[in-house]
């Protein structure tokens, strides 16, 4: 049983799990730091407790203020959403230590399936096609650069315990291999505190289509299809939709069937999602496992009509799933936007400030996931993303008319936000041809005059 909840998360997605706690009758605790007062996760949760000064690693990182919390609280379980320390396998024993639910894997699955190289090798035992690549992480460049030769360049060196696009270099010839190599090394150091790096080959122009898994305390594991995310900038998502215009349904079975098996092979339980590339000819890799619910789960959400997070609630209070494989229908086409408070022609440096004039849009097929509201002041403290619009159809088309109907709406004044860069992406004939790679977004700058995306006139 589980009545009492506190959000380890700010901004959009710790609103995201209030409104799933509303619809089960469970209570709600926030968390929130100095700068977060105003928001609408502090204001519509139950309850709520300042844990510490604006600085992530002063608040929404200090695992111990969150159990104290949490105590204080006497809740039963801990949503850590995505980010901060929704991947932190220390936190994760904290609350296992607490006996206070962790509402997503065990601590030791997120362990395993958070070293890449240690991931790597277990669904590879598996079945599952991993890239080429080193057995395991790689400390000496000497030793990299034989690996790297084998395997033929260009290769990619990546920090094992890597995340959010960070301790990633490609190397194209034999000579810019070493220093890569270090620089990754200490790339990796430096963000995540353990320069340990493995290589593995780098895919020219692939695809980044994942799967959405949901494995229950009971050894029930199933797939709900998956996410299109290959467009990206410097590795980081910007539009996911499902269907995936490049899956044929054989090959999304296969992938489907791949992915459920690696949810089974590191024992998976909670809301999960299994990472692949995918070349032309449909060859698929598997890159990585995510073990939490990820920002884009809401497409997944409209392509199936199932709640996520609703979902999680209910499998870590142990409620078997009662879902088939064969009861996930795909009944229409939807893609989202992330929308970002940042500056395109400035190279989208943060625009953080006050948001002066606020109207979000609606009607038919429209979904806006948001902790924004005129008069909201961004801080300059967290991510730059401050919304998510979802829009779907019968039909990929209708949903991508949808959204450019959506964004010509989107009103956000006093900032600037990346609506008009992502508008003309949806309008942009690649892109509507369903041709886009993890390529896309650099081809499409190179070719696009700035003044295209930089306004929002339709
Ligand atoms: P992170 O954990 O930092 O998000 P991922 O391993 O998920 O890193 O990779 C993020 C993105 O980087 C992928 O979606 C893809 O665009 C690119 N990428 C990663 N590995 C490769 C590879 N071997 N070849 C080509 N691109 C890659």
């Amino acid at each position: 049983m589980i009545s009492k909840i506190l959000i380890a998360n700010r901004g959009e997605i710790a609103l995201r799990i209030v409104r799933a706690c509303k619809e089960l009758g469970i209570k709600t605790m926030a968390v929130y730091s100095e700068a977060d007062e105003q928001s609408l996760h502090v204001q519509l949760a139950d309850e709520a407790i300042c844990i510490g000064p604006a600085q992530s690693h002063l608040s929404y990182l200090k695992a111990d203020r969150l159990i104290a919390a949490a105590e204080i609280g006497d809740v039963d379980a801990i949503h850590p959403g995505y980010g901060f320390l929704a991947e932190n396998p220390d936190f994760a024993e904290q609350c296992e230590v607490a006996n206070i639910k962790f509402i997503g894997p065990k601590s030791q699955t997120i362990r395993e399936m958070g070293d890449k190289a240690v991931a790597r090798k277990i669904v590879k035992e598996a079945g599952v096609p991993t890239v080429p690549g080193s057995e395991g992480p790689i400390k000496d460049d000497k030793e990299a650069l034989k690996v790297a030769k084998e395997i033929g360049f260009p290769v990619i060196i990546k920090a094992v315990a890597g995340g959010g696009g960070k301790g990633m270099r490609v190397a194209h010839n034999a000579p810019a291999f070493q220093k890569e190599f270090v620089m990754a090394q200490a790339e990796a150091e430096k963000a995540f505190g353990d320069g340990s790096v493995y290589v593995e080959k780098y895919l020219e122009a692939p695809r980044h289509i994942e799967f959405q898994i949901l494995a229950d305390e009971h050894g029930n594991v199933i797939h709900l299809g998956e996410r299109d995310c290959s467009v990206q900038r410097r590795h980081q998502k910007l539009i996911e939709e499902a269907p995936s215009p490049f899956l044929t349904d054989e090959l999304r079975q296969e992938m489907g069937q791949a992915a459920v098996r690696a949810a089974e092979a590191c024992g998976y339980q909670n809301a999960g999602t299994i990472e692949f590339l995918v070349d032309g000819e449909g060859n698929y890799y598997f890159i990585e496992m995510n073990t939490r619910i990820q920002v884009e789960h809401g497409v997944t959400e409209e392509v199936t009509g199932y709640d996520l997070v609703i979902r999680q609630i209910k499998i870590a209070a142990g409620v078997r799933l009662e879902l088939k494989q064969e009861d996930i229908r795909f009944f229409r086409h939807a893609i989202e936007c992330r929308i970002n408070a940042e500056n395109p022609s400035r190279n989208f440096a943060p625009c953080p400030g006050e948001i002066s004039l606020y109207y979000a849009p609606g009607g038919h097929g429209v979904r806006v996931d948001s902790h924004v509201y005129g008069g909201y002041t961004i801080p300059p403290y967290y991510d730059s993303m401050i919304s998510k619009v979802i829009t779907y159809g019968r039909t990929r088309r209708l949903a991508l008319d949808r959204m450019n109907r959506a964004l010509s709406e989107y009103l956000i004044r006093g900032i600037e936000t990346t609506t008009p860069f992502t508008r003309a992406i949806i309008n942009d004939p690649v892109f509507r041809n369903g041709e886009a790679t993890t390529r896309y977004i650099e081809e499409f700058m190179n070719r696009t005059p700035k003044s295209f995306y930089l306004s929002n006139e339709p």
